[in-house]
């Protein structure tokens, strides 16, 4: 622990170390040592960052094996940046390893560099800097975003090479450390000239869980667990249906054992779809059976049953979410959505059924198939949803961001003035009891810029933004 020297230092300390009282430990740790000392950085806010499994599981990865690795988050007022585990400040750590789960984080990775003063560029970089890692799901669909500003691009899972990970970094000098991370398949490096990679999805063996809860998370004081990776499906906006394949999912038995030793704990399960793990109904018994009480990532309408719906309306939720995605059956047809209204209409009665009276429906908006006859589908079908007797009715309405790795990669996004105009369409044509909610244009713009960025636009692209 470093004990802050002046007054805005220790408003920072005293924030990192409020999020770290109130985790609630799991796993029992002593962190510590001078060997394999690495700054795992999540650059977004703490609430994020805990919402994360990959920012608690690559920690417990790499404490398993011996090094000393301490979890950073990012607000855009810190200037020290200190760990949460004993609040070191991150200039005294030799490795940073950056988990890049969002597209608008670069500019957050890119500003903890620049307040640090460490140049932006890898190559401009000397032997007394840290070596910067980059990992995470962004470089898996496109690596070339990080590429100049990363030492090493680490692409794919990381339990895929985790033995030699952990043993490269388990160096106090930087060379070997650099030629142990050459030698690793899933790195790429364009600073090294190493260009040859293969991509890796690592097996869900062990089965990976949170080392801590808190009340800060999206999650509320539930232990985090991943149950599947990737989707087996392909809707044509999503990134994680095209690049996570093969698709894995944890042994029940696996699941179960964790629970069983954990019986007076609350569980989030993560996964692309709860409703695609194939041995969810074994699952659901044993939740059942122990009266285990659980929240969910995120399910398909489709695969929704009564027991699913009435298990997680007893947790404590008040709302169940549908993502239709597209406004008509023509859009969700586009969109590969495979996904018939007939279908959601059922999922909405099955809500009704087990007692939810608020439901969110998510759409996605901006294609160029839309026209007048798409919209008033979708205003009947909100009128209709109405009627099924929801008090509550949320719609979260979102511009199409057409991502690299996708069939939507060469398509156009919508203009802002566009979006504005479809906005002010539904705001006056959906039924008024219904709320409405629309995503930011100006953050889904910068999303969508950043997941086309090749090698050097990123730099461009950053010094541009950070001005
Ligand atoms: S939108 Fe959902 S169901 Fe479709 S591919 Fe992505 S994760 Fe799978």
């Amino acid at each position: 622990m470093r004990r802050p020297r002046n007054e805005e230092s220790f408003k920072e300390y005293s924030f990192v170390l409020r999020y770290r009282k109130d985790e609630k430990m799991i796993e029992k740790r002593e962190i510590g040592g001078n060997l394999g000392r690495v700054a795992l950085i999540f650059p977004n806010s703490y609430s994020v960052a805990s919402g994360s499994l990959a920012w608690s599981w690559i920690q417990t990865l790499l404490f398993r094996r011996g090094l000393n690795v301490q979890r950073f988050f990012y607000e855009k007022w810190f200037r020290r940046f200190y760990s949460m585990e004993e609040q070191i400040p991150i200039d005294e750590f030799p490795v940073w390893l950056f988990t890049f789960q969002f597209e608008n984080d670069l500019l957050n990775i890119a500003d903890i560099l620049r307040k640090k003063g460490i140049p932006i560029a890898a190559r401009e970089r000397f032997s007394y800097h840290p070596i910067v890692i980059i990992g995470g799901p962004v470089t898996l669909f496109n690596h070339r975003i990080v590429e100049e500003i990363a030492d090493f691009v680490f692409i794919g899972d990381l339990e895929c090479s985790i033995e030699e990970f952990t043993a490269a970094l388990m160096h106090n000098d930087k060379e070997s450390i650099v030629n142990g991370l050459l030698r690793i398949n899933q790195i790429y490096s364009s600073k090294y000239n190493k260009s040859e990679f293969s991509n890796c999805i690592g097996q869900l063996q062990p089965v990976p869980v949170a080392h801590y809860t808190t009340s800060h998370s999206p999650y509320k004081n539930k232990v985090l667990i991943e149950i599947g990776r990737g989707c087996i499906r392909r809707c044509a906006f999503c990134v994680t249906g095209y690049t996570k394949k093969p698709v894995k999912f944890a042994k029940v038995d696996d699941v179960i054992a964790i629970l069983e030793e954990n019986k007076d704990k609350e569980f989030g399960f993560i996964s692309a779809t709860i409703t695609g793990y194939p041995y969810l109904d074994k699952l659901l018994d044993y939740l059942e059976n122990e009266n285990i009480r659980f929240s969910v990532s995120s399910m398909r309408v489709d695969g929704l049953n009564e027991r699913l719906l009435r298990l997680l309306k007893e947790t404590d939720h008040r709302s169940f979410t549908i993502a239709p995605e597209g406004i008509s059956q023509k859009m969700r047809e586009i969109m590969l959505k495979d996904l018939s209204t007939e279908q959601i209409v059922r999922g909405l009665e099955l809500g009704n059924s087990v007692g939810f009276q608020h439901v969110k429906l998510y759409y996605i908006i901006g294609l160029e198939e839309e026209d007048t006859s798409d919209y008033e589908e979708f205003y009947d079908f909100l009128k209709m949803v109405v009627k099924m007797g929801y008090k509550e009715i949320t719609v979260s309405i979102n511009p199409l961001v057409p991502k690299l790795s996708t069939p939507f990669s060469n398509r156009r996004m919508i203009e802002k003035k566009e979006y504005e105009e479809r906005a002010t369409f539904i705001r006056k044509n959906i039924p008024k009891s219904v709320k409405v909610n629309f995503e930011s244009y100006k953050e889904s713009r910068i999303q969508y810029e950043i997941s086309h960025l090749k090698a050097q636009e990123s730099l461009d692209y950053i010094n541009e933004k950070l001005k």
